[in-house]
């Protein structure tokens, strides 16, 4: 079952959706606070948000689960629930989802494995079971995100696999280096990452986060060359944070946003979102520019 594939044969391009935990902090998320826990205790809030991107256009949205791993859950005292949690994410976004995909986000665990922090093995079983309880939820793909090491997201897949018939994106964030190529936090570049999540089994790559659209075109053309068949999600965040009167403010707009839209989808890309700091307001203009 390849659900975002077939879809991306019918209707050629996708609008996917914006940031989740920007507008969970706008609806009241306190710092120290654990984002993945409003899929219990302030459910209208999560599903408020899915329906919100519903609305603006985008044909599929993911999930309030980007740090339900155990490895993150328990820093709230919350690894035990990690079942409930996403299980919970995948039901709420499918709830508003309707007839529209849910793609299940799963975020870096902050444990490196090259570090000797926790075993392959320990790795594993904490993304199988987010993996398990979200395609539990009703989740149609899992969004492996905001990866950077290579190891880990192959174990990631190697799970999701192994335990869900789901279909498998996979997305790394790169950053500009000061000779100007691009490498994740790890040294990774596109195309060494576009070669080793297609070897594990992601049906689908990308990129998502970094610091705004622009150097998004140029990592899309990367990962295309790399992998010219494998359809490719770019979620680009709307630009670096600035910090302006003690408040987070993200430079880019949805018109900035919508501007670039075209050349992403000339470099390669074939479904497009955003990250950080992107609102409804953002796919909307994504949306109106691709139609
Ligand atoms: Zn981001």
């Amino acid at each position: 079952m390849k659900p975002v594939t077939n879809l991306i044969r019918q209707k050629g391009v996708l609008v996917s959706d914006g940031a989740w935990g920007t507008i969970l902090q706008q609806k009241g998320l306190q710092a120290g606070e654990c984002p993945e826990l409003w899929n219990i205790e302030h459910a209208d809030d999560v599903v408020a948000i899915a329906k919100s991107y519903i609305d603006a256009g985008s044909d599929l949205i993911e999930t309030n689960s980007f740090g339900g791993s155990v490895f993150k859950l328990e820093h709230y005292g919350l690894a035990d629930r990690a079942h409930e949690i996403n299980e919970a994410a995948a039901g709420l976004s499918r709830q508003a989802a309707g007839e529209k995909l849910v793609i299940a986000s799963m975020g870096p665990t902050g444990k490196i494995l090259m570090m000797g922090e926790i075993t392959e093995e320990q790795l594993y079983e904490a993304f199988k079971t987010q993996a398990v309880a979200l395609a539990e939820g009703g989740a149609d793909a899992l969004c492996i995100e905001t990866m950077s090491a290579i190891d880990e997201a192959v174990c990631a897949i190697k799970a999701a696999k192994e335990n869900t018939r789901l279909e498998i994106i996979c997305t790394f964030t790169f950053e500009k280096t000061v000779d100007n190529t691009y490498r994740t936090m790890m040294g990774v570049s596109p195309a060494e990452m576009a070669q080793a999540v297609l070897d594990a089994g992601a049906d689908i790559l990308g990129s998502n986060c970094g610091n705004g659209i622009a150097n998004m075109v140029e990592i899309t053309r990367e990962l295309h060359q790399a992998a010219p068949d494998t359809p490719i999600l770019i979620h680009a965040n709307a630009g670096m944070p600035e910090h302006v009167d003690g408040e987070v403010v993200f430079p880019e707009t949805p018109e900035m946003m919508a501007h670039q839209t075209p050349m992403l989808r000339e470099a390669g890309a074939s479904i497009i979102g955003g990250c950080c700091g992107t609102t409804p307001g953002h796919i909307r203009a994504i949306r109106s520019v691709l139609e």
